[in-house]
């Protein structure tokens, strides 16, 4: 007998919207996670999420009221290479819409989540799942508190260490990059105009993203030494080294926020579900943050997840595994390959690649009927969105 219908291991930003989803429609659901500890990101989130915000009754509201829109996006080619590629500019009224995306805290987003999920009537348990196994009809998943609690599905949202994909036996392909992500936040003496700016540079993207008033994210991508050495430096130091590589645009830099580094890797889990158990978020996937995309694809994986659930006489069925697996896979991989591709192609000072980036650029600078589409696709904009993410 199982004591709920779905377990969501994890309270990051996808485990959260999947048990409020769930719960949205009157599912008994519970989530298993350890206290949640600080976290200086913020993640761009695009139309199809922040619809998915505004499904859950939590957008707009404080979320939007603290939050900036995303209007324009622009690519510098700041590599200093030989082929040097055009600047780009996406600006979101050429797809007639009033923002790209909206650039939200983790520290914002996290609470205002667990709330909704909360008020929905989702159950928390505060423990870390240590293994789970399928039998009769249902997963049972052990936790650190010596108990054990059953459902007919578990949702796998416990990060890149996925405790859940280990104990469905799900491999993975995993890759490291010689770079080392610094996030942190900043203010400016100049204004922003809503515009997010990823300067190319040779150890990575460095990237601004508009937070309210003249204050700015950053996710800045270096070599691990490099980064080390950021990381030491006091906020005076890293303010004028943060001066230098935005070349002034944003006027003078100063009050950081806090700041954290992350190892840059890729992970691919060979299935996407498996034994009574799906994975979500970077359980199933990570990449580098290149064009916002992490985050804004394990909401689609939680999305859909929810929509196949929900229709489902067993959750855990084989046919709503093998569905979900197909769906995500065939989005989630190329996409993937395509944000490896970006990053190597900064990474490695390989001519040909760099030509090939160089060139890419171009024909999407010169062709606006690509331009769209590439706006459309790193929007997660397509034809196949999942419920709650369709704008009513
Ligand atoms: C520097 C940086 C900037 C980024 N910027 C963006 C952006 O602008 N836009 C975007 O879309 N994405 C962005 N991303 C990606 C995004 O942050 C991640 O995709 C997202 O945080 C992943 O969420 P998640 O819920 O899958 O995993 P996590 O946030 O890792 O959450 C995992 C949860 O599982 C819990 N857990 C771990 N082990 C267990 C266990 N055994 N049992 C139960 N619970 C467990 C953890 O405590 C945590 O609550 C960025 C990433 C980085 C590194």
């Amino acid at each position: 007998m199982a004591d709920c219908k779905v377990i969501v291991a994890g309270a990051g930003p996808a485990g959260l919207a999947a048990a409020a989803l769930l719960a949205k429609e009157g599912l008994a659901t519970t989530v298993v996670a350890p206290a949640a500890g600080e976290d200086p990101r913020t993640v761009a989130l695009m139309q199809p999420s922040i619809q998915l915000l505004r499904y859950l009754d939590i957008w707009p509201g404080k979320l939007e009221s603290e939050t900036s829109p995303l209007r324009k996006l622009r690519i510098i080619d700041d590599t200093g290479s030989l082929l040097v590629a055009p600047n780009l500019e996406f600006a979101s009224q050429d797809l007639n819409l009033e923002a790209f995306g909206w650039n939200v805290p983790l520290a914002l987003l996290l609470p205002v989540l667990r709330r909704r999920a909360e008020d929905l009537g989702v159950t928390f348990v505060e423990a870390t799942a240590t293994g789970a196994v399928s039998r009769d009809g249902a997963i049972h998943v052990t936790l650190s508190n010596s108990t054990e609690i059953s459902a007919t599905l578990c949702l796998a949202a416990d990060g890149a260490n996925s405790v859940l994909r280990k104990a469905a036996g799900i491999a993975t392909d995993t890759w490291s990059y010689d770079q080392t992500a610094i996030a942190t936040s900043f203010a400016h003496s100049m204004g922003h105009d809503n515009i997010s700016t990823e300067y190319h540079k040779p150890a990575g993207p460095f990237t601004t993203v508009p937070l309210p008033e003249n204050r700015s994210s950053l996710v800045w991508m270096e070599r691990p030494a490099r980064a080390e050495a950021l990381m030491t430096m006091d906020d005076k130091q890293l303010a004028a080294e943060i001066q230098i590589e935005t070349h002034g645009e944003l006027g003078l830099i100063s009050n950081l926020g806090p700041r954290k580094s992350f190892p840059m890797k890729g992970l691919t889990a060979r299935q996407l579900a498996r034994d009574r158990v799906i994975l979500i978020g970077e359980a199933a996937h990570v990449v580098p943050p290149i064009g916002a995309q992490g985050l804004n694809m394990s909401l689609r994986d939680a999305a859909l997840a929810a929509d196949l659930i929900l229709a489902a006489k067993d959750p855990g069925s084989a046919g709503v595994l093998a569905e979900y697996n197909a769906v995500r896979r065939a989005e989630v991989v190329p996409r993937q390959h395509l944000i490896d591709l970006m990053n190597k192609s900064l990474l490695l000072g390989f001519l040909p690649l760099e030509g090939a980036r160089a060139l890419g650029l171009t024909a999407v600078h010169y062709f606006a009927p690509l331009k769209r589409f590439i706006m459309e696709r790193g929007l997660q904009q397509t034809d196949n969105l999942p419920f709650a993410m369709r704008a009513s």
